[in-house]
């Protein structure tokens, strides 16, 4: 995700007042070209690929099937949820299914209402319009989109004051696929052009251990049942980060050993990279000792932990936070973050204060 790797640029190489360097987080680094191109290799292409989210998928493939009979174009898509889980790869999986072409852009990268013309006045009938990060969009842009998401037309307003005219402009009707890590700040009236929404949650271990395997296929990686399961297990629940880890583990193999998988490779190799039993990184415990020293336990507002952790606040919601309260290390609750008896359990220090719950 663009906007990801440019913040975790930004943050490069500083260290900050609560003392951890900011290279030592694999969460949130950026990917290296090398990263990329195998991004893109690893990417499920169809339906059959893409493992987990059985729910999900079942449901898309109905609607798929239903459209194409009645020879209608699909109704546009919401996709939620943390980063990592396969949005994207959903949206092209979904372009892939229908024989459509993609166009893939993000609500930053959408400035100007002209930007969003061309994109749209290129669409063919039936093409899938990808927009990630949609939360993010302008209302100017956001405005825009509305008649052409309702009735596939746009409208232009030339020249300004008593002379301005609208002209209607029509387009093919297309199917559009929104992403979000922030469901909740989705404006009421583009929520309501959405015909579908799904949430993506966390994997399963056993997902994740399938995702390694055909990973290590495609990459030509020989890694053990066993040796999957270990970086499975400390994957936080996403595909992206199995993927990461899983080529860490690579290297380390065929620096260290003969290259093959194993689990003693894996947990030697994730933890000299800092990633714990949990799947914890150096980031997660940081926060969690903020929490748990800095504030005492919390309650703690994300503002205070943003500014003694000196992190962008979204990186902290969208990232680190969703995986951490996925796992009952951290609460939330109408004061603040609190940091849970297993936060505590895992730094082997006695429990929070009962009176904090
Ligand atoms: P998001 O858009 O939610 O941030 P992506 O779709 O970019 O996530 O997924 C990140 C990477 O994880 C993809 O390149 C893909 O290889 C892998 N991935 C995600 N979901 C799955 C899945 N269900 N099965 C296999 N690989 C997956």
């Amino acid at each position: 995700m663009k906007f990801i790797n440019r913040e975790a640029k930004m943050t490069k190489n500083k260290k900050n007042e609560s003392g951890y360097d900011k290279r030592e987080k694999i969460l949130l680094e950026q990917d290296t070209e090398e990263d990329l191109i195998l991004n893109i290799s690893l990417r499920p292409q169809k339906f059959s690929d893409f493992v987990g989210q059985k729910k999900i998928i079942e449901n898309l493939k109905i609607s798929l099937t239903a459209a194409q009979k009645r020879k209608e174009v699909l109704e546009h898509i919401f996709f939620s949820g943390p980063p990592g889980l396969g949005k994207t790869t959903l949206a092209h999986i979904i372009a892939h299914e229908l024989d459509a072409k993609v166009t893939a852009t993000s609500g930053p990268a959408i400035e100007r209402a002209g930007d969003l013309i061309g994109i749209l006045t290129n669409l063919g009938k039936g093409d899938i319009l990808f927009i990630d990060e949609i939360h993010r969009l302008s209302k100017v842009i956001e405005e825009f989109l509305y008649p052409a998401m309702e009735s596939f037309q746009i409208d232009f307003v030339i020249d300004k004051g008593p002379y301005a005219k609208t002209i209607k402009f029509s387009l093919k009707p297309f199917t559009l696929i929104g992403a979000t890590t922030r469901a909740g700040l989705l404006t009421a009236p583009m929520r309501e052009r959405f015909g579908m929404f799904h949430h993506l949650d966390f994997y399963e271990a056993e997902d994740l251990v399938e995702i390694i395997k055909r990973s290590s296929k495609i990459l030509n990686i020989f890694v053990d049942e066993e040796g999957a399961l270990e970086i499975a297990r400390r994957s936080r629940g996403t595909p992206r980060v199995a993927n990461r880890l899983l080529r860490r583990v690579r290297d380390y193999a065929e620096v260290k050993k003969d290259g093959k998988i194993t689990k003693e490779i894996a947990d030697e190799a994730l933890s000299l990279q800092g990633v714990d039993k949990e799947g914890l990184d150096n980031i997660d415990r940081k926060i969690l000792k903020v929490i748990i020293e800095t504030y005492k336990g919390g309650p703690v507002g994300i503002e205070a932990l943003s500014a003694t952790l000196n992190e962008e606040k979204d990186i902290i919601s969208d990232i680190v936070e969703p995986f951490l309260l996925k796992i009952g290390m951290i609460k939330r609750t109408p004061r603040g973050r609190v940091a849970a008896d297993k936060a505590y359990a895992h730094f082997n220090l006695k429990g929070a204060p009962k009176e904090l719950f």
